[in-house]
């Protein structure tokens, strides 16, 4: 813009948000940015303006409307071009004080909002309050949304098949539990859950498998506090930095707002509860603390009465299936990190829903299975019913993709930012409702019969709609059009009036035509000069004296009259009338479905349920999935699966085709199986692909195999050594222990464990003998264990311990060449692969060659006390050289005179300077490094 352009009319209403009780914010800025904070100069009242409201939101960049723009200015102005690669301009560049600026249309400002958002600001929109052509001096402007990483509705940053969520995470303190509240301003969703102190790795469990856009935090009132919330900062970037995910914007909002009196309050105010009983939240304090704060921040930045925010959920802790980050990513449930592996996940292969809240739902079963055995059959029982009566199923399928993303529109409709397309996707939305009934007869299974008995598509909200809107509605919501005919009498009178209006004038143009004889006059509107008539310069000696002359052009002029005045007064009244009447009875149908918010919710949580069940059928036909049978809790526990295959390999177009295995586990005689052979044999295929069964089974999915017979386990813990994720840049051994102590310390005798070359991340004396205890221990624990390694020293471990079995994944050597069978096998692997594993891997034939040579000295040369030390020798020749030769080093140690010893044997100590004595050590070390003689 330019400061000198007219102000715009904006006529947006805003619905007055109070600031909660007590808040520090809005009155004073937040402390941690305000010294940051530069005004600009202020030479005009407008700039006075902008500084008062600039003032109250220092930590945002201000998106203040003028005409048709919203500007920048000042330091908001260089930060946010910067960010969108707009131009930077300068106003008042005579003066002393020039001021930076940039502008957005206002138009069009979402991408630029979106792109400000996604890089972590948070953007106050400041509008125009009264029309500029109205107002007394400076037009008046409000703050009336501020948009924030974790509530920006933009579609673009929203993904459809996951929720967006922004968090309020009250920290633990004096031995009192953690509190965390979740809430995604674009469905309505509001859960709380807390964590003692014992269990605060569940917190980050959450975030991680959450991954909210936006953590609140308190600002700490003390020292003890604030130590704490640097902790918490700083695990926070650690952690999400070996995630997947981007790390969450933190924003300290003030303490206050997580007092229990004062959540309390807000939250019943809220819900208009007396309390918070009916939501089963009693007991939760710090979750309802955080639950508070999280409220009082949407208040703050939407501005809005929220009212699509129809309950609390308890998340439910108890009675669901833990599962860690590390096991999720392991398992490769959501997330695959390797190259181009985005799509095979466990959730793409199984997400055939129809609908945005079907895939949310599903995201959600994959991520926390049940424990409870009727609800898990209760899942599977409506699946197979589905699977069983395909026909039956497509209708119904059809049918709710027709719903589409329901609870977004809901939240949409709810919002400010509510525009006509989402009243309109919400009636076409209650349109394919009401075909749903029909189709969800005759289904027998239990949860199927129960959504259909309580399902109610909403009929009088959809007639509502029906009735109150345009079948084809124009969008734009000042300008109206689209509210229908016969339902507001004063609005069919005006818009009778506009369109008998153009008639009047188009009979007056022929009429004047008639009495000038001036043939080529014409009657014409435009913005700026509103109705005239046009008549060529040729013409001008025609011009009868009453006109009035408006404009003179090149080749014509243009005249007013007071006739044209009086019809052009009529018609532009009318329109701007018919403007207003129909955007106040936009927002009356608002306020009539703000009311039944909450049923709609409850019938898009039926219909995902529904769309969620019917994916899970879909691929069980297509996939060739069966109904795994869940034993009795009494029944000794047990794994047991024929024919199993891995989900998510078996759809990848490979030349081989996937090979089906049989594994069974139990606890009394095959607790632990240890799975031994070479690399790429298929060890860890096999050990996924029983977790992941064990998983879909508890989540209510059929799974990939002939048959299945499962016990229900308490967590699965999947752990991988270290130098399988190299490549993720994460890998230390430190981490890889890291876990297994979790794990240790957390599995139970429910839990099923996966270990896959636990122990590879150190050296091969170290990592035997850790993976070693590790077995002893989880033998001892009870827990059924899958343990894949290529240490074949570890097979030993059957000789001590009863309940463990040795099996492996056997190769065919066919001549010179490997045959990698896939099917696993009961026994020990007999030999080392390496050598020729490497072969296939390109190694030149000379290597080869000397390698097997090695391997025979190696082995030849091994007696007395050097046994063990050749059997890790030719463990670690089929790992890697580099150990290989570490490990013959060790062998030739033991194997005495080593030449080092003697050289340690020949120093003369009392006469060795330190400098000498360092550099000897030096030298030893490299040469223990690099294998060669001393
Ligand atoms: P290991 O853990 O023994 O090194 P993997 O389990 O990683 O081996 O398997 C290596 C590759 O072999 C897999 O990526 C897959 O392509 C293939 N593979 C594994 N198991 C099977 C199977 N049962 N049928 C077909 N291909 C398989
Ligand atoms: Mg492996």
């Amino acid at each position: 813009m330019a400061a000198g352009q007219p102000e715009n009319k904006n006529k947006k209403r805003v619905q007055g948000a109070a600031l909660p009780a007590g808040s520090r914010w809005g009155a004073e800025p937040p402390c941690h940015t305000a010294n940051s904070m530069s005004l600009i100069s202020a030479d005009t009242p407008m700039m006075r303006q902008f500084n008062a409201i600039k003032k109250a939101h220092p930590d945002c960049i201000l998106f203040f409307r003028a005409g048709d723009f919203y500007e920048m200015f000042g330091e908001d102005a260089v930060r946010a071009s910067e960010i969108l690669q707009i131009a930077l301009t300068t106003r008042n560049k005579q003066s002393k004080h020039p001021v930076p600026m940039c502008g957005v249309p206002y138009h069009a400002f979402e991408p630029y909002l979106d792109r400000l958002t996604a890089a972590g600001v948070k953007v106050a929109i400041c509008e125009q309050m009264e029309d500029p052509a109205l107002a007394k001096g400076v037009v008046r402007r409000e703050v009336v949304r501020i948009v924030t990483p974790g509530t920006t509705l933009a579609l673009p940053l929203v993904e459809a098949d996951r929720n967006l969520f922004l968090a309020a995470v009250l920290l633990p303190t004096g031995g009192r539990p953690a509190g965390l509240a979740l809430a995604d301003l674009s469905t309505g969703q509001l859960e709380v859950v807390q964590f003692g102190t014992g269990e605060l790795g569940r917190l980050w469990t959450v975030l991680l498998r959450e991954q909210p856009r936006e953590i609140l935090l308190a600002e700490p009132r003390s020292d003890t506090e604030r130590e704490s919330l640097s902790g918490f900062r700083s695990q926070l970037t650690d952690r999400f930095r070996t995630a997947a995910g981007a790390p969450p914007a933190v924003e300290e909002v003030p303490a206050s707002w997580f007092d229990r009196r004062g959540a309390v309050r807000r939250l019943t105010e809220h819900f208009q509860t007396a309390n918070l009983d009916g939501f089963g939240v009693e007991g939760m304090e710090a979750a309802v603390r955080a639950c508070g704060a999280l409220l009082a921040y949407l208040t703050h930045t939407q501005k809005s009465d929220l009212s699509h925010f129809t309950q609390i959920r308890p998340r439910a802790t108890e009675g669901l299936m833990w599962l860690d980050e590390v096991t999720l990513g392991h398992l490769e449930i959501f997330e695959n990190a390797s190259p181009g592996g985005g799509r095979n996940t466990l959730f793409a292969v199984l997400n055939r829903t129809r609908t945005p809240m079907g895939a949310r739902l599903l995201r959600r079963w994959l991520g926390a299975p049940l424990r409870d055995r009727a609800a898990i059959e209760a899942r599977l029982e409506a699946v197979a019913e589905l699977a069983a009566n395909p026909r039956a199923m497509s209708t119904l399928r059809e049918k709710l993709e027709g719903v589409r993303d329901l609870e977004r529109t809901i939240a949409r409709v709810s919002l400010p930012v509510a525009g006509v397309a989402d009243v309109v996707a919400l009636r076409d939305a209650l349109r394919a409702a009401q075909g749903l009934p029909e189709r969800l007869e005759g289904w027998r299974a239990a949860l199927l019969a129960e959504i259909r008995e309580e399902f109610d598509p909403m009929a009088e909200v959809h007639h509502l709609l029906r009735e109150r809107l345009r079948d084809e509605p124009s969008l734009k919501l000042h300008e109206g059009g689209y509210i229908a005919e016969g339902y507001h009498p004063e609005l069919d009178q005006l818009r009778e009036l506009s369109r008998d209006s153009r008639r009047v004038i188009s009979e007056l143009e022929a009429a004047e035509r008639k009495r000038t004889g001036i043939a080529s006059l014409k009657i014409r509107y435009n913005k700026v000069f509103g109705y005239y008539l046009e008549i060529p310069r040729a013409r001008q000696e025609k011009i009868p004296p009453e006109y009035i002359r408006k404009q003179t052009l090149v080749n014509a002029e243009r005249y007013t009259s007071l006739e044209l005045e009086a019809l052009e007064e009529k018609i532009l009244g009318a329109e701007g009338r018919i403007g207003e009447l129909e955007y106040a009875a936009f927002q009356e149908v608002r306020a009539i479905l703000a009311g039944y918010a909450r049923r709609m919710q409850a019938m898009a949580a039926q219909l995902a349920t529904v769309d969620t069940l019917a994916a899970l059928a879909t691929v069980a036909r297509e996939n060739h999935y069966v109904r795994p049978a869940l034993l009795p809790e009494e029944a000794p526990r047990r794994i047991a699966v024929l024919g199993g295959r891995h989900p998510v390999i078996e759809r990848l177009d490979f030349e081989e085709p996937f090979v089906p295995n049989d594994l069974e586990l139990d606890a009394e005689q095959r607790q632990i199986v240890l799975i031994t052979g070479p690399n790429m044999a298929g060890k860890s295929t096999v050990m996924r692909q029983m977790a992941l069964i064990q998983l879909m089974a508890q989540a209510g999915s059929f799974v990939p195999a002939e048959s299945a017979e499962l016990c229900l386990v308490d967590r699965i813990f999947t752990r991988v050594g270290a130098s399988d994720n190299l490549s993720l840049g994460q890998s230390t051994f430190l981490m890889e222990m890291n876990e297994a102590a979790n794990i240790l310390n957390n599995a139970t005798d429910q839990s099923l464990i996966l270990l896959d070359e636990i122990g590879r991340g150190t050296s091969t004396y170290d990592g035997i003998s850790i993976a070693w205890a590790m077995v002893e221990h989880l033998h001892a624990l009870g827990a059924l264990t899958l343990f894949a390694t290529h240490y074949h020293e570890l097979t030993q471990l059957a000789h001590g311990l009863p309940r463990l079995e040795n099996f492996n994944i056997a190769i065919q050597e066919e001549g010179e060449h490997l045959v990698f069978t896939r099917k696993l096998k009961q026994g020990e692997a007999d030999r080392s692969y390496g050598i020729q594993v490497a072969r296939l891997a390109g190694l030149p034939d000379g290597v080869i060659h000397r390698a097997h040579e090695v391997m025979t000295d190696l082995l030849a040369g091994s007696d007395g006390a050097a046994v063990t030390a050749a059997a890790t020798v030719q463990g670690a020749a089929r790992s890697s050289p580099v150990e290989a030769a570490r490990a013959r080093q060790q062998l030739s140690f033991l194997s005495d005179p080593h030449p080092m010893l003697e050289k340690i044997r020949a120093l003369e100590l009392d006469g060795l300077s330190p400098r000498d004595a360092l550099d000897f050590l030096y030298r030893a070390r490299a040469n223990l490094e690099s294998g060669e003689e001393f």
